[in-house]
């Protein structure tokens, strides 16, 4: 397969070229060759690798013709999902994951970690179901799951062990959501202890809102530290950062960046949830995504929920939650955030291929009509062609 003219952003590019747009050959199931094109070639899209989401709610979408939207509220959210959640059949699940799954892999990504929500002691039905998708979907997506279970409940001891010790049983990854809870950093603490004793890795939701005294992504930076879990640590939402102080707010992300944790910004959820719904919202969810960077610190961009209570629209498209997330948070020029979706999430997830295009990688990547990077903000200009493996899906 020979492919012509195409622009490549320079952060997926994994090869040194002062050009932007470049002839390829595809061998196989690998990337071949890749020649830069003569100055002035136009471009006739944009080539970028498989697309990575590395945060969604595969057991909670599709429901929110059933539930009602939440507008705007995260607890009214939690209280819908919680009573719905009692309805869950293994038959429901399978039907509504697997249609998550199918937009997803048609829409190019190539890789997707899922939060499992677990509010009891008992392994959820939930698990055996996406365990059955995941060898399914073997060669097709490459998929992770973390077990999402609220941080009060881990303070039966108990019980943490015993959900802990279930996690790690069924390969999964350890989550609690955070919000300001009473005594935040022992029962933090309490989590960063059963990862220690269960070997586990771990992703949190926090500080999902914009309280200012919201301050867990501070406490789990300074705890991944203490316990050596660097690199080892992911954490969505992160809102309340862009209400605080900027001294305080550059502090925490300082630590962020020295704890190797993984920033998941989610716009399309915390757009919804956040802020002002009786009045046009002035504060908006979104996390300091431009102060992160500048901190070094890994930062990614994922879906989160489609079709739910917490967020009723959405698709499994993860380039228009990047959109949103360009023209929200003013990322600028746009393809020099294009890592935030591809190679930092491929990172984040541990995958053999960090997404880096370079002679030799695997030929799953992703064809936009779009010439450039403006043109990467035109809906039409993001139609595109997605190749796995070196065939045309
Ligand atoms: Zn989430």
């Amino acid at each position: 397969m020979q492919l012509h003219a195409l622009f490549i952003p320079a952060p997926v590019r994994g090869f040194d070229s002062e050009h932007t747009v470049f002839d390829l050959t595809v061998q196989g199931e690998a990337i071949g060759d890749i020649s830069a094109c003569a100055p002035g070639t136009p471009a006739q899209g944009t080539l970028l690798p498989g697309l990575v989401d590395l945060h969604l709610h595969l057991d909670k979408t599709y429901t929110v013709r059933e539930t009602g939207p939440a507008n705007g509220d995260l607890f009214c959210a939690i209280d819908m999902i919680a009573r719905h959640r009692a309805t869950w059949t293994a038959a429901d699940l399978h039907t509504r994951m697997e249609r998550a799954l199918t937009e997803a892999w048609s829409s190019g990504t190539r890789a997707l970690r899922t939060h499992l929500d677990w509010m009891a002691p008992e392994r959820p039905v939930s698990i055996d179901v996406f365990l059955a998708l995941r060898a399914a979907w073997s060669g097709r997506l490459e998929m992770q799951w973390v077990s999402l279970t609220a941080l009060d409940i881990f303070d039966d001891v108990a019980v943490g062990r015993s959900i802990a010790a279930q996690v790690q049983a069924a390969g999964g990854i350890l989550g609690c959501f955070a919000y300001r809870n009473a005594d935040l950093a022992r029962k933090l603490q309490g989590v960063f202890a059963l990862a220690q004793a269960f070997d586990l890795d771990l992703d949190f939701h926090v500080d999902e809102g914009l309280d200012i005294d919201a301050t867990g992504l501070d406490e789990i930076a300074r705890l991944t530290v203490q316990f050596g879990w660097q690199g080892r640590v992911t954490c969505g939402h992160a809102c309340s950062l862009s209400v605080q102080p900027d001294d305080q707010a550059l502090q925490t992300l300082e630590r962020v960046a020295q704890a190797r944790i993984g920033l998941v910004a989610l716009p399309t959820t915390n757009l919804y949830l956040q802020g002002a719904w009786a009045t046009t919202p002035v504060a908006r969810g979104i996390t300091r995504l431009i102060e992160a960077r500048r901190a070094g610190v890994r930062l990614c961009l994922a879906s989160d929920n489609v079709a739910d209570p917490f967020y009723p629209y959405g698709s499994y498209d993860l380039l228009e939650s990047w959109a949103l997330g360009v023209q929200v948070a003013h990322l600028a020029p746009a393809q020099d955030w294009l890592d935030i979706v591809t190679v930092a999430p491929a990172r984040a997830m541990q995958l053999a291929w960090d997404g880096r295009i370079a002679p030799g990688c695997p030929a799953d990547f992703v064809v936009l009509n779009a010439c450039d990077g403006l043109d990467l903000m035109n809906t039409q200009a993001r139609t595109r062609r997605v190749c796995r493996l070196g065939q045309w899906i």
